[in-house]
């Protein structure tokens, strides 16, 4: 005997859309941070820092309240603000002595910058693949990529939940290696304890406008060595006119940059800092309630967290089991944004873009890659990371929950709105 159940139309094939109106979106900009910039501006001082060693080498009052608090926010012995997190990559990348031609490893599933900050000292990004589960680096493959050339590792806390910074950090230590951690997406997050970003030899978090918290553009770098506090400081504020009077020695890598962050960007920060774990805690508590609301779709992978750490969803990444589904994800994918859900169905693989797979960087002739300070051929092929890369092409999906201002009511509708696709799968597969 059939029970006859009852699918409404999919929205994608002109049935009723779940979500009528848009989301709200996001903002994290309030009084206090509008005041904060007045103040400063009345002040007349919206930038303090001298590129001489002189007491200004270390910026005005509001950069340095805002480091002092980021060091103790997130306890460390040193927070250095920097004009964006690009910037702030740049620096560490300098700062941990990388000379020309040094392998640096680094993860395919980040923003591209993560990787040119290496480029930009004539490193070599070698890339390793993810685990399939956290998207962030899998260890083992890290650890297949070492040559006797690398210098680093460049892993990157994804999505909002930090890498395996134990095995990381295990790793480092056999082989001599330094750390940065990219947590530009995962302000918050912890991991056994202690605040992701602050886990690796240098790590650090953007300010950009799309991040948890925001100052327009802008960075904050973290580290507990003071050596690499010295040379972040110099690189982000001309270290070549600097050295002298400073009496540095290790001239290494100090051609320095303008990364200097304003004052009033600095003084909205302090605001911002304030607001971090309310927000953090908001978004934990949302995404937790859509993965109770999708419990039990079959083929659907929602976030998997591990035990000893948190994770903060700046993305909700899921997976798709499309041989259980029965259609394709951009069948999926149609139907989820045509509901209304505005879901993505790639994040990066940083290792095709056309300047790894041509080997062009600086100018036209190959640049680091064909010079010799390049020890080997390192391969950037389709191919050299499985992982990202079948999740890229076929089964990642991502809703980007630092994009809106979501209740539950709409983590409601949401879920509404993936049931009915779930239930409405046989007009997909049609
Ligand atoms: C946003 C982001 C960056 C770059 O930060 P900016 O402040 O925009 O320069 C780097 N890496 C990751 C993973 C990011 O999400």
């Amino acid at each position: 005997m059939n029970t006859v159940t009852h699918t409404e139309k999919l929205a994608l094939l002109g049935g009723p859309k779940t979500i009528q109106s848009e989301f709200k979106r996001y903002n994290s900009i309030g009084a206090e941070e509008a005041q904060a910039a007045i103040k400063v501006i009345e002040s007349g001082v919206l930038s303090q820092f001298l590129g001489s060693w002189h007491e200004d080498f270390y910026g005005g009052p509001k950069v340095r309240a805002f480091e002092r608090q980021c060091a103790e926010y997130f306890g460390v012995k040193h927070a250095i603000t920097v004009n964006s997190w690009t910037s702030g990559l740049i620096a560490a990348v300098g700062a941990i002595g990388i000379e020309p031609g040094d392998e640096v490893i680094v993860t395919p599933w980040t923003m591209s910058a993560t990787a040119t900050a290496i480029l930009h000292w004539n490193g070599i990004p070698v890339f390793a693949d993810i685990d399939s589960e956290t998207f962030n680096l899998d260890p083992r493959s890290v650890e297949a990529n070492i040559t006797p050339y690398t210098k680093a590792i460049v892993v990157a806390d994804i999505f909002g939940q930090s890498a395996d910074m134990d095995e990381i950090m295990a790793l480092a230590a056999k082989h001599g290696l330094k750390v940065i951690s990219d947590t530009a997406q995962s302000p918050g997050a912890i991991y056994k304890g202690q605040y992701a970003g602050t886990l690796a030899h240098v790590g650090g978090y953007s300010l950009n406008y799309h991040k948890h918290i925001h100052t327009g553009e802008g960075g904050i770098l973290v580290t507990n060595d003071d050596e690499i506090a010295e040379r972040l400081q110099l690189i982000r504020n001309h270290a070549e006119v600097v050295v002298g009077d400073k009496g540095v020695t290790d001239l290494s890598n100090m051609v320095g940059y303008n990364f200097r962050l304003g004052e009033i960007e600095c003084a909205i920060g302090i605001e911002q800092l304030k607001k971090l774990k309310g927000f953090v805690e908001s978004r934990q508590s949302l995404a937790e309630a859509l993965s109770d609301g999708l419990q039990g779709l079959e083929g659907l992978k929602t976030p998997i967290v591990r035990s000893d750490r948190t994770h903060v969803y700046y993305v909700y990444p899921m997976q798709l089991d499309l041989d259980l589904l029965g259609t394709t994800r951009d069948c999926i994918c149609d139907a989820l944004n045509a509901e209304g859900v505005s879901v993505s169905r790639w994040y990066q693989n940083i290792h095709l873009l056309p300047m790894y797979q041509r080997k062009i960087a600086y100018g036209s002739h190959g640049f680091p890659w064909a010079s010799d300070i390049c020890h080997r051929d390192v391969n950037y092929a389709k191919g050299i990371c499985p992982v990202a890369e079948t999740l890229n092409d076929t089964t990642y999906m991502g809703f980007g929950m630092c994009v809106y201002d979501l209740g539950f009511n709409d983590v409601a509708l949401i879920v509404k709105a993936f049931r009915k696709v779930w239930a409405g799968l046989d007009q997909l597969r049609g």
